[in-house]
């Protein structure tokens, strides 16, 4: 169990960016940016400056807003990228290069030999200019695990802090992660970073065996936002880590709602109501048993407190409701109901739920009462 505070960099203003169809204006990757340090995230990648100027500018404003949070830019191992970097404020930089043969041979059209020369190169030159780098492996899940030993080694060797472990396409599952980031971890002293995705639905999964395994850093997005199926999700990794291992984040999961509404809207992906942590749905009970439960004692049906991520169960009405939530509902309209009022009324709050599939507004139930007693409504 590791026992210092593992950082979070989140990464929804560069990878999230790069899902397919989103793009932030400078204002929206300003309001993030803010939102997300506001909240206690340590370190962010904010994008990738060799795109274009407007994306620089971007950067550069971020950067000058002097937010409590280390900021990264992501390039590729090369001049431009690294030139364009170098100009924008930020203190440390992610160089990505391929480490698995599928993509060393046919993307880069290269060899292992060019992969390990050309790390130190571009390590020393990043340093020179004055920026914290990060070796980012791409594709790192499917490289051969003793060229990986070799790849950290040299980058320590060069003066890089850190080693990102992409699992690019999201094949791990989270056995292997642990084994694969042991490994790194008992051959190097850098910085481990674990970038997952989530193809098989594992990013947070194997994210929080990463950190199990002695990953010091871990790359998340706000609701998961990212690539294909997308990145780790930083409300999932932060509470995992906190709820399942007591690790601390710093993080503050109250402002998670507010984040998430931001890059919905920012990012015009809106997150599903079953989304864990944020999504609308996500602390709203129905069925009458876990509704009697709740009422008796928070407890009996409680894993995460709401509270703690700013957010508050709701009871709402429907087919599985039983009597208590009907008695409940409507005491909070003013309304007394007897035992076989409630259970009429249900009667009638069933049909409306399956005719209409949605909750009964205040309204709704109003009418359904002045339906089933006229002599009472006044
Ligand atoms: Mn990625």
């Amino acid at each position: 169990m590791p026992d210092t505070k593992i950082i979070v960099n989140d990464t929804t203003l560069r990878d999230g960016e790069q899902t397919a169809g989103v793009a932030f204006s400078a204002e929206e990757k300003i309001a993030i940016a803010r939102a997300l340090a506001n909240a206690g995230v340590p370190e962010m990648e904010i994008g990738i400056p060799v795109m274009c100027e407007e994306e620089r500018e971007t950067i550069l404003a971020i950067a000058t807003l002097g937010l409590p949070a280390s900021l990264m830019a992501w390039g590729r191992m090369c001049d431009t990228d690294l030139d364009a970097a170098a100009s924008c404020g930020v203190h440390i930089v992610n160089l990505s290069i391929p480490v698995s043969d599928i993509q060393i041979r046919h993307k880069l059209g290269r060899d292992r030999e060019w992969v390990l020369e050309t790390i130190p190169c571009f390590v020393k030159r990043a340093l020179d200019r004055g920026l914290d780098v990060s070796i980012g492996g791409e594709d790192a899940s499917r490289a051969d695990q003793d060229f990986l030993l070799r790849v950290v080694e040299q980058a320590q060797a060069a003066g890089a802090r850190r080693f990102r472990f992409a699992d690019t396409l999201g094949l791990l599952d989270p056995f292997s992660t642990y084994k694969r980031i042991s490994q790194l971890r008992d051959a190097t002293d850098l910085e481990i970073e674990m970038h997952a995705h989530n193809d098989l639905g594992l990013a947070t999964a194997n994210t929080l065996a990463a950190v199990l395994a002695g990953a010091s850093h871990i790359n998340t997005t706000v609701n998961g936002l990212g690539e294909r199926a997308g990145n780790a999700a930083l409300e999932e990794s932060v509470m995992g880590l906190h709820h399942l291992y007591g690790i601390e984040t710093g993080i503050d999961g109250r402002h998670f709602p507010d984040i998430s509404r931001l890059v919905a809207l920012a990012s015009g992906r809106p997150v599903p109501v079953n989304k864990s942590i944020v999504g609308e749905s996500v602390f709203t009970h129905e069925s009458g048993i876990h509704v009697d439960g709740l009422l008796k004692n928070l407890l009996n049906y409680q894993g995460v407190d709401p509270e703690e991520v700013g957010r508050e169960h709701r009871l709402m009405l429907g087919k599985h409701s039983g009597s208590k939530a009907v008695m409940q509902a409507y005491a909070g309209l003013g309304i007394l109901l007897s035992g076989l009022e409630a259970k009429a009324l249900l009667a009638r709050i069933r049909d409306h739920a399956v005719a209409t599939k949605r909750a009964p507004s205040a309204n709704d139930l109003k009418r359904f009462y002045l339906e089933a007693m006229p002599c009472r409504g006044s």
